[in-house]
């Protein structure tokens, strides 16, 4: 039977964006477009340049299963290497030709039957699909500190680096202590006056060998990928994210023991001085916040260049970072690495779906999603790395594979003929919604009592609260009688 001819329109060509483009494209979809603000792909690797940005999940694990890169540089390789990969694959896989750079959507409104979508430009297109591939972390998150606009110097968020600013001979203040903070210092300590991190909660930092690959390791994956496969899949790797899930899921406490008693060694036979050290613990459990992977932060913070700051900032003043204890830190530049707003996905997008159904009355609580994929009023328009859909630490783009082979299959069904829209019922968000946070709120993340971006606006973990088989396994089929069909 003749297949549908479907015009699917994708917004955003980062990881997600990409690997929707070359799916679509294996699959036999010739008439999409991907929209893309920007004026090259890569998304997270593109805004973000930071000194020291690395990857803080390992490298083989970083790349779609079907392109594997042997030739990464080390287990935790550079952002500028990841982007090229990003860059070479969009290239190889011959989706760049279907991406409007510089094309920013403003509206989408669901009218009989198709997405009528507004670009700031002033430009319409209709399409039958809609996927947002729009990323997670990439709204700054500016910290409410007084007197922000009061400084004189250089002052910019980790991901809106200011190249034009040298760092030689100058006094730093980095706030923030999530992997951004943590690789910055790493990368800056002794290459300025003297880099200050203000540290309001110390991290568990989780010592990780980032030696570079050997040209013979790299040559002996380019010959055989099936020694990469298994070099990425050891025994030591495999055990270690089958412990992590269980912290996280709070399945077996005991396998906290191991992630604490290796953070806390690395503390204790890294950090010499006592009274720095005392400084860095940590007083949360382990895993409670996103793990920090690092291999070099605490030499850098012990280097003569480079200080703790653990007192509350009060101010920022015209010459520097005002601490709780009375004392003004004189700096020349400060660097915001205190993360993103995770709640906003595709917004500021104004979204209006069947029933004059807007994303914001939806969302007005809180952003859901079924399996983080598909919402009630909102047909044929699916999210890759959607609300509530990170998996622990696993890596975002192993993720979105497994959506897209979800997704698929309500595609495949639209050009089938089979019907004209799919998108969840109300009911199965609602009783998927209470399952997660009933899951949610066992979790360490919720339990724990930390902050970080993995809690919503209410405290409840905005991650998938279960184990990632639970995850792979709900990815391989739509279950069917939890969607809404019409046209059928
Ligand atoms: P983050 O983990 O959200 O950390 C934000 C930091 O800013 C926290 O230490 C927070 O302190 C601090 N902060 C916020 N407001 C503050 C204030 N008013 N005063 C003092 N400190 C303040 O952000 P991130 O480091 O950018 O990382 C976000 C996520 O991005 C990571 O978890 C990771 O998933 C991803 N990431 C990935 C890579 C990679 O793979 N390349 C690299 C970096 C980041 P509190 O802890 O006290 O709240």
């Amino acid at each position: 039977m003749a297949k549908r001819s479907i015009r699917v329109v994708v917004i955003g060509a980062g990881m997600a964006g990409i690997l929707a483009g070359i799916k679509l494209r294996e699959a036999g979809f010739d008439d999409f477009v991907i929209y893309e603000k920007a004026d090259r792909v890569g998304g997270t690797w593109r805004e973000n340049t930071y000194p020291g940005l690395t990857c803080d999940t390992p490298s083989h694990h970083y790349t779609y299963t079907f392109e594997r890169n042997p030739d990464w540089s080390s287990y935790l390789p550079p952002g500028p290497e990841i982007q090229d990969y990003f860059e070479g694959t969009c290239a190889k896989y011959g989706v760049d030709k279907f991406i409007r750079f510089n094309a920013e959507i403003d509206s989408a409104e669901f009218v009989e039957g198709r997405w009528h979508l507004h670009l700031q430009s002033g430009e319409r297109d209709v399409a039958d699909v809609v996927i947002a591939a729009t990323g997670v972390l990439h709204h700054p998150s500016v910290p409410d500190i007084k007197g922000l606009e009061d400084f004189r110097g250089k002052l910019f968020h980790s991901s809106r680096w200011d190249h034009n600013v040298p760092l030689e001979g100058k006094r730093i203040g980095v706030i923030g202590t999530g992997s951004t903070g943590v690789q910055i210092i790493s990368a800056l300590a002794g290459k300025a006056e003297l880099i200050e991190h203000y540290v309001r909660t110390p991290q568990w930092i989780m010592p990780v060998d980032n030696t570079p690959y050997s040209e013979e390791m790299r040559k002996s994956f380019r010959e055989d990928p099936a020694a990469l496969e298994a070099a990425m899949k050891t025994e030591e790797y495999l055990a270690s994210v089958n412990s992590y899930t269980q912290v996280i899921t709070r399945e077996n406490m005991d396998a906290a023991q191991f992630w604490k008693a290796t953070c806390l060694q690395n503390l204790e036979e890294s950090v010499t001085d006592p009274v720095l050290r005392e400084k860095l613990r940590p007083d949360h459990e382990p895993l409670c916040k996103r793990l920090i992977f690092s291999p070099d932060y605490y030499q850098a913070i012990q280097h003569p260049q480079a200080a703790l700051v653990p007192e509350q900032i009060e101010r920022i003043e015209a010459d520097g970072i005002r601490t709780g204890d009375g004392q003004l830190h004189k700096l020349d530049i400060i660097v915001l690495a205190t993360g993103f707003k995770a709640d906003q996905f595709m917004r500021p997008m104004q979204i209006t779906g069947t029933n004059g159904v807007t994303l914001e009355s939806l969302w007005e609580r809180r952003p859901k999603a079924y399996l983080a994929i598909s919402m009630p009023d909102f047909p044929n328009f699916y999210m890759l790395n959607g609300p509530n859909g990170p998996v622990g630490n696993f890596p975002l783009i192993d993720i979105a594979e497994h959506q897209w082979h979800y997704i698929a299959q309500m595609l495949e069904k639209l050009r089938n003929g089979d019907c004209t829209g799919i998108c969840a019922s109300a009911e199965a968000l609602e009783a998927f919604e209470e399952r997660r946070i009933e899951a949610a709120k066992k979790t360490v993340w919720f339990v724990g009592g930390c902050k970080s971006w993995y809690l919503d606006a209410e405290g409840i973990p905005s991650s998938w609260p279960w184990d990632y088989n639970r995850f792979v396994a709900e990815m391989q089929q739509p279950k069917w009688v939890d969607f809404d069909m019409t046209g059928t």
